[in-house]
């Protein structure tokens, strides 16, 4: 058959998405919508004839239902983490409890009281909901929240020292990933940086030396991603509260990752916690909602109650205020820290921390007989040890001991199933090393286990 009866064959786009119709492909998306994709495939497969290559007409009607879905399904879903990395920046950071899950139900439903004082029906604060929560679990005199840390950060510089001088260890001039670097946030505040010491160490009198009469404000930040070893040395934030207090100054410590309970009875590390750090005399403690905390996203500013109005009144607070969805979620986050035995027991990347390795071992071995029955002969299923980690920019140095069930396919490159386990109904997002795709147990929720059987069997299934 010659190029141009082959054109002749191609079905017209109306032909196309009738077809898609008739077979039940559209899937709720209206005609016109489909009626654009199916318009650039047909554009494809001309194109492709013309270079003497193939279009066979059903393919065309698979090709349509596929971009359909990738163009308009909702993209933003659910997905499995099994990387072992508990706080993963890319799938979205900490799990909500059951508590918070239903508050931001609760809140967004229908009408919320989000501003409203209910007493006398007038105006509220949108702080209130949090505001009594906030300062009970960190002892702080008071405290809100907006979007994330990174908008604390601009927002306490540039409250309490725009076009002023902050000064900042060298040593802490961190870059978070997602190109959030400190001394570009602090150019944005409209504060002038200066910087005290170097790489390695810097002393105290390295910051009384850079004090002159514009200097505005003392920032420490938590080197959150990654440790300086060897020929250190740090002024402590208990040197910097004295300074401040000498000349002051307020001190300002960006915390990174807010915790609120002693890691140590997870055997992790300890990490200076929020009421730690206001305990010691910072003014102002800026961190984040989802990291440690294991909340929503939100940047939680708390201290004093000075340094706290002016950050609350500055024009930038309204441009990041927290929306109701999240300020609901972080209610019902901090509420469970009144009692921190029952955060443990309640806050999801807490369980996930706070189990015993053992228990990951049991969970582990599980999958791999789960999986082994479902791969048969089409992969060798073993159980490994991991090292997982906390992730998220906390905690680098710390190697969570987890397991993994490693699975290597018989007839596939191990990354051609990490690509389909990705492509899944839930996706399942694993990671390939030593020529094994490696499914950690540390970071998967209850049942995600179903969900993850689900997906292996969809790839062995003969097709
Ligand atoms: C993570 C982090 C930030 C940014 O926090 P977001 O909530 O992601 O905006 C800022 N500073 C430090 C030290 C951090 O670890």
């Amino acid at each position: 058959m010659d190029e141009h009866a082959r054109l002749r064959l191609l079905p017209s786009v109306e032909g196309l998405v009738g077809t898609l119709e008739a077979r039940g492909l559209l899937g709720g998306i209206p005609r016109r919508a489909a009626t654009l994709c199916a318009r650039e495939v047909l554009d494809d497969a001309r194109h492709r004839l013309r270079s003497g290559g193939e279009a066979a007409p059903e393919a065309l009607v698979e090709a349509t239902a596929a971009l359909l879905r990738r163009r308009f399904d909702l993209s933003l879903r659910r997905a499995v983490n099994a990387t072992g990395v508990v706080l993963h920046t890319n799938l979205g950071r900490a799990p909500l409890s059951d508590a918070a899950r239903a508050a931001v139900l609760e809140a967004c439903v229908g009408y919320s009281t989000l501003e409203i004082n209910l007493e006398d029906g007038s105006r509220g604060a949108r702080h209130a909901h949090i505001e009594r929560l906030l300062t009970t679990v960190t002892g702080a005199e008071a405290g809100f929240a907006v979007n994330n840390n990174a908008a604390a950060v601009t927002l306490a510089l540039a409250a309490l020292a725009g076009g002023r001088e902050v000064v900042v260890a060298r040593g802490e001039l961190v870059e978070i990933g997602g190109s959030f670097r400190m001394p570009d946030v602090m150019a944005q505040s409209g504060a002038r940086l200066v910087e005290v010491g170097t790489t390695n160490r810097t002393y105290l009198s390295d910051y009384e030396a850079a004090l002159g009469p514009q200097a505005a404000l003392l920032l420490k930040v938590h080197r959150s991603n990654f440790t300086l070893r060897g020929f250190v040395h740090d002024v402590s934030l208990q040197e910097l509260a004295t300074l401040g207090q000498r000349r002051s100054l307020p001190v300002v410590y960006d915390l990174g990752s807010g915790c609120l309970v002693d890691l140590g009875n997870a055997g992790l590390p300890a990490e200076p916690t929020i009421g730690d750090a206001v305990g010691t005399g910072a003014d102002l403690v800026l961190c984040s909602g989802d990291k440690l905390l294991g909340g929503p996203q939100a940047g939680l500013v708390v201290g004093r109650r000075d340094a706290v109005e002016r950050c609350r009144r500055h024009p930038l607070a309204r441009a990041m205020r927290l929306d109701k969805l999240s300020l609901a979620a972080l209610a019902a986050t901090l509420q469970a820290y009144l009692d921190p035995a029952r955060a443990w027991r309640e806050i999801p990347v807490l369980m996930t921390l706070g189990a015993p390795p053992a228990r990951r071992r049991r969970r582990a071995a599980a999958l791999a007989r789960a999986l082994s029955r479902t791969c048969g002969s089409a992969a060798s299923v073993s159980v490994v040890a991991t090292t997982g980690e906390v992730g998220g920019g906390s905690l680098p140095d710390v190697a969570v001991p987890s397991f993994a069930v490693a699975v290597r396919p018989e007839r596939a490159r191990p990354e051609q199933w990490a690509a389909r386990l990705r492509a899944a109904a839930v996706p399942v997002v694993a990671v390939v090393r030593d020529d094994a795709l490696l499914l950690d147990v540390l970071a998967m929720l209850p049942g995600d286990e179903r969900l993850v059987r689900a997906a292996v069997a969809d790839i062995v299934r003969p097709a």
